[in-house]
């Protein structure tokens, strides 16, 4: 089969979060079995010289973008066999500091170099000559090549129109705009409905792939259900409804070649199931990495993440204004709103033997904290599949985290199956609850035989991409199969 993904971010060249681990990975993994692959992503700031290998192909990119001729570059790279990643090179949109927002601020022509990423998508799409058959989007920041292309096929006849697959990571994010925004995609207004992308007057580019895609998924079963409800539709809950029969929910896989804990570059001492002394020493380096006192009879607590209200950072802080008082120890990174950033650094100067907090993003210190842990805090407010407790899992750290979306979906509570299970659940969001959780994981940690199986039940669950990439591939067969004229 050949498919064409799309993405804003895309690991290892750019990410802010699980979106560019899961394009990146099922890039990887539908190549591996076979399948001719394409990746379009913006050209950022730093990848070019990270990645030497990158060349320019002609014929250049020249859009309309509203009143406006914009013109871009395309470079490839090969990445794997059969893998090709697209960057799109628009230096006044792409190479700048963030992906999307500076200083915690969006950027205000974010529709710009958004819609003509989504035009580069359909470009491609349309003029690649291994003519891709499935188009797979994620996330509104390419929704609206989903419309660019049902226009194409309907000015063109849609015999040859590829399909299209759109994949909401996070229905939170719908990349919504003044009306006035629509006239950037260019095309006539008839979409601009109810029906169509209009979402209470405005532009909502994430509504435009929903309405548009042949078939539709997100990252986990429980959060295809929960994103129907109006509790969790975030004002699309209708419109999901409604296209429920193409909606299907697929766990997001863990790429384990690089979430490994033998021969791992970030990882100074390896370990596994078999032999776990491995962990005690990572977990002596992450206390001395952090500042903490190095003690190996300490519970060491983690966390890793965007510091925003989605994540429970607010019962977050406070279960640990109550649990650090027990001889507890927490180590974070994270970053976000600077109210939540300010708080957990105060947490910090007040418990200054007991929690360490950095503000950044750093890959080796996410994996080096998953590794050094006993404990993974994971609280979310609402969570589409989330990447972070099944890195736990395969490290050995146990999660413990709020039952909801993809944690809902991952985790095992003993409640649920006391032989099987891998972690701690609570369900209601409040710090109260969250601290009743950690006084389980205490209780856990003090029964060290249990605690063991808990770890060995964790460190071999498995969410291999393998499995993913074929529910993907059965998936766009569908796709393709329903389509046929
Ligand atoms: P989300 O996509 O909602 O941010 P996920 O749990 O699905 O949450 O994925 C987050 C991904 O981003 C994980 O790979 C996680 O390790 C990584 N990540 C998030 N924040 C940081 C950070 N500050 N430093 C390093 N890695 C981070």
């Amino acid at each position: 089969m050949r498919i064409l993904l799309a993405s804003s971010e895309v690991h290892p060249y750019s990410k802010t979060g699980g979106l560019a681990d899961m394009v990146g990975s099922l890039g990887k993994a539908l190549a591996r079995d076979g399948q001719r692959v394409g990746i379009v992503t913006p050209l950022y700031l730093g990848i070019r010289e990270r990645f030497p290998a990158l060349r320019p192909v002609g014929p250049e990119l020249d859009f309309s973008l509203g009143v406006r001729q914009v013109r871009g570059e395309v470079w490839v790279l090969e990445a794997a066999r059969g893998l090709t990643i697209y960057f799109i090179d628009q230096p006044q949109f792409y190479q700048r500091a963030g992906l999307y927002q500076q200083d915690g601020v969006d950027y205000p022509d974010n529709a710009e170099r958004f819609l003509f990423l989504a035009k580069a998508v359909a470009h491609l799409a349309l003029q690649l000559d291994w003519k891709p058959e499935l188009v797979h989007l994620n996330d509104w920041q390419v929704g609206a090549a989903a419309l660019l292309l049902h226009h194409q096929s309907r000015l063109a006849g849609s015999a040859h129109a590829p399909r299209t697959c759109m994949t909401i990571h996070n229905l939170a994010y719908q990349g919504v705009f003044p009306a006035s925004q629509y006239a950037l995609t260019n095309l006539p207004w008839e979409y601009f409905v109810p029906d169509g992308v209009e979402f209470y007057g405005h532009m909502n580019c994430l509504k435009a792939g929903i309405c548009y895609a042949d078939v539709i998924t997100t990252v986990s079963p429980r959060y295809a259900r929960e994103i129907t409800s109006e509790e969790f539709g975030c004002g699309l809950d209708g419109l999901l409804r409604q296209r429920q029969d193409s909606l299907v929910g697929i766990l997001n896989g863990v790429d384990y070649d690089e979430w490994k804990t033998t021969g791992n570059p970030y990882l100074k001492y390896p370990f596994s199931a078999a032999d776990l002394r491995g962990k005690a020493d990572n977990k002596a380096g992450l206390q001395a990495e952090f500042g903490l006192p190095v003690n190996g009879e300490t519970p060491l607590f983690g966390s890793i993440g965007r510091m925003v209200e989605q994540k429970g950072v607010d019962i977050m802080l406070g279960a640990l204004e109550e649990m650090l008082h027990a001889n507890i120890q927490f180590v974070q990174i994270g970053s976000g709103s600077t109210v939540f950033q300010r708080a957990f650094q105060d947490l910090a100067r007040r418990f200054p033997q007991r929690a360490a907090v950095r503000i950044g993003f750093d890959e080796g210190a996410s994996h080096r904290i998953e590794a050094g842990c006993d404990f993974f805090l994971m609280p979310s407010r609402f969570e589409p599949c989330g990447l972070n407790q099944m890195y736990s899992l395969r490290y050995g750290t146990i999660p413990i985290v709020r039952g909801t979306g993809g944690l809902d979906d991952t985790v095992i509570d003993p409640k649920e199956d006391l032989e099987r299970a891998n972690g701690i659940k609570f369900h209601e969001y409040s710090g109260q609850a969250l601290a009743k959780g950690i006084r389980k994981a205490l209780a856990l940690y003090e029964s060290p035989d249990l605690f063991h199986r808990f770890r060995l039940n964790a460190m071999t669950s498995d969410f291999s991409w393998s499995r993913t990439a074929a529910r993907f591939v059965e998936l766009y067969q569908r796709a393709l199969a329903a389509n046929q004229p």
